[in-house]
């Protein structure tokens, strides 16, 4: 019998452990399993080294639990330890400085345990007692009992152990007797054991006999001892994946593909990740994908660890590489972490571009589909970008696919303005656009469908890598106007008449929530329509973005600036100018002249009072006598023009054609539309 301390440190160390490990109890299991395991694994190599000559039996690892002792027991047929063993694996835990490093680092006590080789005394976290029995695999061996309290105080005998192997029974203490309850454990060893690579067992199987859930008397096997990622993939079928993934997944829709990551050179790593098919915002979810470290369960925790576009996908990956227990603050900064990340995604991308090669036309199937994994890497990850731009496809409002460059060398003779930038169309709802987009198509030109849930984001990043494009949509402006090629024609009307005209469009255009409007005449063509209603670019993505993003509602709240442009070539606008020249002109130009001779007095007052230094007077009487001007014409104006049908016609059906005509002016554009008839 011998009595010992154990280590230098423990008196630091099972303070450390009981406290700071608090929250995560429950990996006690994982960390005496995952023991279990590995001393299996040994005496597999051993024996297939030739080095154990013995039986091996069978090698399965036990998890019992015995209430009424109060104890959980896991067991295992692996090597096993003799008392040196013991006195070496587990008494000496001390390592060179470890009191000072535990108290640097006593905050992060889950980087220690594991990292150190602490994982056994994960133990004493849930224990008050603690037995190992062994039996090491060494010829002649003696069997060994240690048990230690949990104070630094061990005691370390013989024992008449007759088969290999070791087994250590926890005494549960008794804030922790939910270790006690079968489903608990179940619960767990699915959770940390579930593709191990030794059997694990557990309780028993069990069957619905007389209206309840019984025991057989079936060892109850909680995992899957060769997961499919450990498979070759060219032994594997699709239904093995599907399998797999629901498994893994339960409750899920079929994924739409799938990567099987197998390399082991610079590091080791293998997994499987799926593409799910995302219809919403709902099925985004970040906890999709495992990581394994030799088919022990890490976590699901991955940002960070993977790259951010990739928590969409689902699945695992498993490297020894990726280390035990340590926090996930930790597994971020890991340089080898580091490396799966970046390795990670060249394979992605790698994948991708094959399937793109081998098949396009399936390729372009998916692509709806699967363009949000695309994009969300393309606009968070830049060498993701560097690489998917080869297979990264823009579609057009005719469902036909591009690639980059493929879009690039269609528009190139038609889309270059004037300044030879090229200007490539698109449109976000089919619907909504139909008649810009058929005016922007009866031009000649293509027009894109960009109605992703990402895509605003993409044309920045795009118009950020492409060198001298510009993206458009096609209500941004009049068709000619989307991509300008000359400079303006003009509207061929006087200065006096845009006034007139303005006030007489302008104070016919309905109140429309949240809008407002500024009207502009241009001598566009006779068979284009009479006026049209457009948002420009830059205003609307200022607003598509606050809408996305919290803390930009100042441009969201704003309300939203559209320019109404008049044809002065179109027929019926002509005969409305010129009738309006006749019947208001002279009335209203003399109003003008009266504004424009007061406005030179007030110019002129100002001029000379400068030139003499004086202070400038403030003209208040020319001033007032110019509003009231402008309240008459705007009075007059309104007036003639109320009484005119056709002005409204035109404006509701430039309204309408951009889906602002609704309400009680919708049903008096019906009205004024049957009378006319
Ligand atoms: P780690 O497993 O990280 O090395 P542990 O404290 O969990 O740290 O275990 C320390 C050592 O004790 C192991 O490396 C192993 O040599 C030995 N050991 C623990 N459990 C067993 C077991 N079930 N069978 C044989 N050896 C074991």
């Amino acid at each position: 019998m011998a009595n010992g301390k154990i280590g230098v440190t423990t008196e630091n160390i099972f303070p450390v452990i009981k406290k700071f490990l608090y929250s995560d109890h429950e990996i006690f299991l994982r960390e005496l399993v995952s023991n279990a395991v590995d001393a299996t694994q040994k005496i597999r190599t051993l024996a297939s080294f030739g080095e154990f000559k013995g039986d091996l039996g069978t090698l399965d690892v036990h998890v019992d639990i015995d209430k009424e002792k109060g104890t959980l027991t896991v067991t295992d047929r692996g090597i096993g330890m003799d008392a040196a063993d013991v006195d070496k694996y587990i008494n000496q835990i001390a390592f060179s400085g470890a009191e000072e490093f535990l108290q640097k680092y006593k905050d992060t006590a889950n980087n220690i345990i594991g990292h150190f080789g602490l994982g056994f005394y994960s133990a004493f976290m849930v224990s008050k007692k603690v037995e190992i029995r062994s039996l090491s695999y060494k010829e002649g061996a003696k069997g060994v009992i240690w048990t230690c309290d949990g104070s630094p105080e061990y005691t370390m005998d013989e024992c008449d152990k007759t088969e290999r192997g070791t087994s250590i029974t926890l005494y549960i203490d008794d804030e922790s007797k939910e270790f006690l309850e079968q489903s608990r454990i179940d619960t767990l060893l699915k959770k940390y054991c579930r593709f191990l690579p030794v059997p694990v067992i557990s309780g028993k199987q069990q069957e619905w006999k007389d209206g309840k859930m019984v025991d057989t008397d079936k060892d109850n096997v909680v995992n899957a001892t060769e997961p499919l990622w450990t498979k070759k993939p060219a032994d594997l079928t699709d239904d093995d994946y599907l399998k797999f993934y629901h498994e893994l997944m339960p409750a899920q829709d079929d994924p739409m593909f799938w990567i099987h990551l197998n390399v082991d050179y610079p590091f080791t790593l293998t997994g499987i990740l799926y593409f799910p098919k995302i219809k919403n915002e709902f099925d985004v979810r970040k906890d999709r994908i495992q990581l394994y470290s030799n088919q022990v369960y890490v976590t699901d925790q991955v940002e960070g660890v993977v790259p951010e576009f990739m928590t969409l996908m689902q699945g695992v990956i498993d490297s020894p590489d990726i280390p035990l227990n340590v926090s996930r603050s930790y597994l971020q900064a890991d340089t080898a972490v580091k490396k799966i990340s970046g390795y990670i995604s060249k394979k992605v991308a790698e994948k991708l571009d094959s399937m793109f090669k081998a098949d396009r036309k399936s390729f372009e199937e998916k692509w709806d589909d699967i363009k949000v994994f695309i994009e969300y890497g393309m606009l968070t990850d830049d060498k993701f970008f560097e690489s998917a731009k080869k297979f990264y496809l823009l579609k057009d409002v005719n469902d036909k696919y591009f690639t980059l460059d493929e879009y690039h060398t269609l528009v190139e003779g038609e889309q270059k303005d004037k300044d030879g930038r090229l200007v490539y169309l698109y449109a976000t709802d089919k619907t909504a656009q139909h008649s810009y987009i058929q005016a922007a198509e009866d031009k000649g030109y293509s027009v894109l469908l960009l109605d992703g849930q990402l895509e605003p984001h993409m044309v920045g990043l795009l118009e950020q890598k492409l060198d001298g494009v510009s993206f458009v949509r096609v209500d941004s402006d009049t068709p000619e106007k989307l991509i300008r090629k000359t400079d303006d024609k003009g509207s061929g009307l006087t200065a006096d008449q845009t006034e007139v005209m303005t006030i007489l469009f302008k104070s016919q255009i309905p109140d429309v929530d949240k809008a407002q409007f500024m009207v502009g005449f241009e001598s566009i063509s006779a068979d284009a329509a009479p006026a049209t209603v457009t948002q420009n670019e830059f205003m609307r993505r200022m607003k598509d973005m606050a809408a996305m993003q919290p803390g930009m509602s100042f441009y969201g709240d704003m309300p939203a600036s559209y320019s109404f442009t008049v044809n002065t070539d179109q027929p019926a606008v002509k005969s409305i100018v010129e009738k309006a020249e006749k019947e208001i002109g002279p009335k209203s130009y003399q109003i003008l002249n009266e504004i424009a001779s007061l406005n030179d007095e007030i110019a002129k007052a100002s001029k000379e009072a400068q030139d003499k230094k004086e202070s400038v007077p403030d003209m208040k009487e020319q001033n007032d006598k110019i509003a009231d001007l402008r309240a008459d014409l705007d009075k007059e104006v309104s007036a003639y023009a109320a009484g005119l049908p056709k002005v409204k016609q035109i404006i509701d059906l430039a309204l309408l054609q951009s889906g602002l005509l609704k309400g009680a002016s919708l049903s008096e554009f019906i009205k004024r539309t049957v009378n006319l008839l």
